[in-house]
């Protein structure tokens, strides 16, 4: 697909140091890389989309593309519109039509012909104007002369000349209506059109005729004139873009439809009590490729018609999250670095250790073990954040330290809500980072997508007068229902105590302060309420997360990484998380000497971890590993 990455002639790609992060690439700086020339070719990941693209761009067919915001789709659209054909290119011309001014007619031509059909009526209509006012003002002259010197009346003479003159500008009006409207130009066009109607309104996306408070009485502009073209006229031979295409109104999404059926559609007033209403043209071509976008969401509610319109005449392609991590991919996403900078014309070239650094910035975006993230619109964020930090200091190239300062600056609106969190509970003295206590855990909760936050929870069990319930409160019940009766199986196991008789209350300290995700604090509420139970203190000096199956296994939660950062930046030394979440631990070079990672498969491991009190736990370790022995002894083998 001639996407490699080229690097100018005196600069190689050293085999052997492939395994760096610019995957073996020899460069001083981003300038050393080029820029491919085609947008196609400068697409990184995505193979499937593009393989699609091309196809489709062969085919004239319409294209659907699924996926999370900033993955590429309208550069893919955009793409597509370089490699359509650009001789087939049309101009669209709206004539007055002498019969009836409220249909006016539509001619189409070759690309740039319409510039000049124009230039020559306006030539025309020059002209005859020009003989039109000197005939008039002989006419003038000669009737004025006459009224002086054969009437002797001045006054006469004048009314004569002015009536003229009126009855002849009343006369020429008609000749601007000559001069046709040229409603789409593609003289200047040097590839196929690419017209972006995300969130067009109506009129913007299917052209529209333009309001005339003068409707009588020789000034009111024709209505030809009035005609204006929409996303889908000026789309015509080209791509027409639109995003989040369930955002667009049902009548929109049906006109859209026949747009695409007849390939051509005509241009009346869009709001119905203005005299653009009473205006309709003759068809105007509508040829264009649709390229569809939005997330999964949109599929569901966009018009279900035009979707297996889509699906019937064309493709759909679901975009990539992420894409395995390889030398020859680092070295593409050392040529991304190099594309922002081309792109945006004012960012200094990155030094090859402020590219290595956007790369791991990618690898930890990812948010997984091996992969790069395919969010570049964030991605390139950052590389015009850190150009503009070493552009104001005036350096000629933007180094190391300006990406880690637009690290720490373009957090996204969660992150500096978390960070506020977390210093504020530190300030309130919220977060407990030391002793033990019975009954409370630091439980770990992700908010937004990308940012952690410390959770306690705390757990009370009282004899209950009835059958016993799980007592919590908020959006998390559900969940610590579930966690408690998950633990309760275990219990029963190695306790005499009959957590059924009891009631348990749980509470989530502080919580409802943005989306908590549940699941993963099972292994939190099971070991809060085993320490009550038992009356067992927990390190407080620890956090941790992870899901618990009936059996006590600990299952992977997402977000590990976030939430191991939290607990770092909150001050605590220890963090437990699943073992098969290992692998999706990126955290940040800083935190890796502040806290200690406790992979665990098995809640008895949690347990051993986290509970303080010798004697008592150790006898509990005990009898929990007489009935769950096999994990443990897995555990202390490996
Ligand atoms: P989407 O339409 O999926 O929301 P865009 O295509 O608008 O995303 O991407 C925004 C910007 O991010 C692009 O202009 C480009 O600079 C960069 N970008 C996005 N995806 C890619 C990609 N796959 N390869 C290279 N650059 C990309």
């Amino acid at each position: 697909l001639g996407s490699e990455v080229h690097v100018n002639s005196d600069v190689e790609i050293n085999e052997e140091e492939e395994d760096t992060l610019l995957g073996g690439l020899q460069i001083d700086s981003s300038a050393d890389i080029q820029v491919p020339d085609r947008l196609v070719d400068q697409v990184i990941g995505q193979d499937h989309a593009r393989d699609i693209v091309l196809k489709a761009a062969k085919q004239r067919r319409h294209v659907m593309m699924i996926g999370s915001p900033g993955t590429g789709k309208s550069m893919l659209a955009k793409a597509m519109s370089q490699l359509l054909p650009k001789e087939e290119l049309q101009d669209v011309l709206v004539y007055h039509n002498p019969d009836d001014g409220n249909e006016p007619k539509v001619r189409t031509v070759p690309a740039g012909k319409g510039e000049q059909i124009v230039d020559a009526h306006k030539e025309e209509a020059r002209k005859r104007n020009q003989m039109r006012s000197f005939l008039m003002w002989i006419i003038i002259a000669v009737v004025f002369g006459y009224a002086i010197l054969i009437a002797q009346q001045l006054l006469l003479g004048i009314i004569a000349a002015g009536i003229i003159y009126l009855a002849f500008k009343y006369m020429s009006r008609g000749s601007d209506s000559m001069i046709p409207n040229l409603l789409v130009n593609n003289a200047d066009q040097q590839v196929a059109p690419f017209e972006d109607a995300t969130g067009a309104h109506a009129g913007a996306l299917l052209g529209d005729v333009r309001h005339d408070p003068f409707q009588s009485g020789g000034m009111e502009t024709p209505s030809h004139d009035r005609v204006e073209a929409g996303g889908i006229h000026k789309a015509n031979k080209g791509v027409l873009f639109v995003d989040e295409i369930n955002t667009l109104d049902i009548r929109s999404q049906q006109k859209l439809m026949t747009a695409i059926q007849e390939g051509e559609f005509s241009i009346t007033g869009q709001s119905e009590r203005s005299s653009g209403a009473m205006v309709q043209t003759e068809p105007v071509p509508t040829d264009f490729v649709m390229v569809a976008a939005g997330n999964l969401d949109a599929m569901e509610n966009m018009h279900p018609a035009l979707r297996s319109r889509i699906k019937g005449y064309g493709y759909e392609v679901y975009m990539d999250d992420t894409i395995e991590d390889s030398p020859e991919m680092r070295r593409k996403y050392a040529r991304f670095v190099a594309q922002e900078v081309a792109n945006d014309g004012r960012l200094p070239p990155f030094t090859d250790e402020a590219i290595e650094e956007i790369i791991l910035e990618a690898r930890r975006r990812a948010g997984r073990k091996g992969h790069l993230t395919l969010k570049f619109r964030d991605l390139g964020g950052l590389v015009r954040v850190s150009g503009d930090i070493a552009r104001a200091e005036g350096r000629e190239h933007t180094r190391r330290d300006d990406v880690l300062e637009a690290k720490a600056r373009s957090r996204s609106i969660e992150q500096q809500l978390a960070d506020d969190y977390i210093e504020r509970r530190k300030d309130y003295e919220l977060t407990v980072n030391e002793g033990d206590v019975v009954g409370r855990v630091n439980g770990l909760a992700v908010m937004g997508e990308d940012s952690g936050i410390v959770l306690p929870v705390m757990a009370e069990v009282a004899p209950s007068q009835g059958p016993g319930d799980v007592i919590a409160t908020g959006q998390l019940k559900e969940m610590a229902q579930e966690a408690v009766s998950n633990v309760s199986a275990i219990i029963k196991k190695f306790s005499d105590e009959d957590i059924s008789e009891k009631d348990v209350h749980i509470q989530f300290v502080q919580a409802g302060e943005g989306g908590v995700d549940g699941d993963s604090a099972s292994i939190t509420v099971a070991t809060a309420v085993i320490s009550a139970l038992e009356n067992i203190p927990v390190r407080q000096d620890m956090a941790m997360t992870g899901s618990l199956s009936v059996r006590g296994d600990v299952l992977p939660v997402g977000g590990v990484t976030h939430k191991i950062e939290a607990a770092a930046k909150s001050g605590l030394d220890t963090v437990i998380i699943p073992k098969a979440n290992e692998q999706d631990v990126m955290i940040e070079d800083e935190y890796k000497d502040q806290i200690e990672i406790v992979p665990v498969s098995h809640i008895s491991e949690v347990l051993d971890v986290a509970l303080a009190g010798e004697p008592a736990k150790d006898s509990l370790i005990d009898r929990l590993k007489s009935i769950t022995g096999s994990a443990l002894e897995q555990r202390e083998v490996g």
